[in-house]
């Protein structure tokens, strides 16, 4: 038998808490407390389980990067005294949370693991138990004293992902998360089998929390017809760092000269652009078409694989640590947390 463990949980809210308010029918959050009330079987599991609940919960609609630095430095704080975390949140943003997270923790040696559901706890076909159930399990497994998922990940519908390779693909499926460019860390059935080779190795270095995230992104996708308007409204935001032009498929974007010309005036004062595609899956490749290639050209970036996610909270954090344009170019072509493929 297992050792026991302990483990946070960390209820941010999200539908996994909610109820129906008797008066509007529409679904809220509601304090913690009631989760063990929906959930006695918590109480059963073999590990010392605490809590922190934010206040007030939200619907992750309401999620900001103020948010995530708090759940980080909660992490932060707790760090020595838990085995492993889990964050219970709405489904909607957490794909962008654990992504937010990722960068945040670095050197990050224990789970992170973030789960929700799409049908609250209290309905009798909650997806919500197994999903919480297993996160806590995968957040306290260990072999020879070594957490198995060292780094953030979410847990649903049977699939444990790498964080910041996730998207949310379903808006009503249970399976509603999907890691399109990278296999999934564990796949659960009657046994948790960990993918070892994909899992990230600890590097037994210190935890570094960095809290400041900077927020002057944007992200553009592309549309046949994208006006010059909206685009040179977009680029001239005040402040604006960094922008992810979401592309057609390997990278590729219209040729016409207002376009190229007032993105590359841009880059030049400084804006970093990523090139990042509006498919599923597959990588950036501007070096195989003509209209990849005039973006290359004037100096946007490759994501490669890189979820839009990822590349606006990667964005977001590393305009938080460095102030030079060109160190966050240098630093965003590399992958930091396992969040890109580069090729
Ligand atoms: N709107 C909810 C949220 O993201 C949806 C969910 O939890 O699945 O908080």
């Amino acid at each position: 038998m297992d050792q026991q463990k302990s483990i946070l949980i960390i209820y941010t809210g999200g539908t996994i808490g909610m109820i129906k308010d008797p008066s509007t029918g529409l679904l809220k959050p509601f304090n913690f407390d009631n989760i063990y009330l929906q959930m006695p079987a918590l109480k059963l599991l073999d590990h010392q389980i605490d809590s922190f609940c934010f206040e007030p919960v939200i619907d992750s609609s309401d999620m900001n990067p103020q948010h995530w630095g708090e759940i980080a430095q909660v992490i932060g704080d707790n760090y020595e005294k838990y085995d492993g975390f889990v964050v219970l949140h709405g489904s909607d943003t957490m794909a962008y949370t654990a992504s937010a997270l990722s960068f945040m923790l670095e050197n990050l040696n224990k789970p992170v693991i973030l789960t929700g559901s799409q049908l609250p706890l209290g309905m009798l076909r909650s997806d919500g138990r197994e999903n919480f159930i297993t996160s806590i399990e995968i957040a306290a497994a260990q072999e020879d004293d070594t957490p198995l998922v060292p780094e953030v990940a979410i847990y649903f519908e049977n699939q444990l992902m790498r964080g910041n390779r996730t998207i949310k693909a379903s808006a009503e499926h249970f399976e509603a998360f999907k890691s399109p460019n990278y296999p999934p860390l564990a796949d659960v059935g009657v046994y948790i089998k960990y993918n070892k080779q994909f899992i990230r190795k600890p590097n037994f270095k210190k935890l570094k929390v960095q809290t400041a995230m900077n927020n002057d992104v944007a992200v553009m996708k592309l549309f046949p017809g994208i006006s010059q308007g909206f685009v040179e409204a977009v680029l001239k935001t005040e402040g604006l760092k960094a922008l992810v032009l979401e592309t057609y498929g390997s990278g590729n974007a219209l040729t016409e000269e207002w376009f190229l010309k007032s993105l590359e005036q841009h880059i030049n004062k400084g804006l970093v652009v990523v090139n990042v595609t509006q498919c599923q899956s597959g990588s950036v490749d501007m070096e195989k078409y003509q209209t990849g290639i005039l973006l290359h050209n004037i100096g946007v970036i490759s994501g490669f694989d890189i979820t839009t996610e990822a590349a606006v909270t990667k964005l977001m954090y590393l305009h938080g640590v460095y102030q030079d344009p060109q160190q966050v170019r240098q630093k965003f072509i590399r992958s930091i947390r396992g969040e890109m493929t580069n090729v």
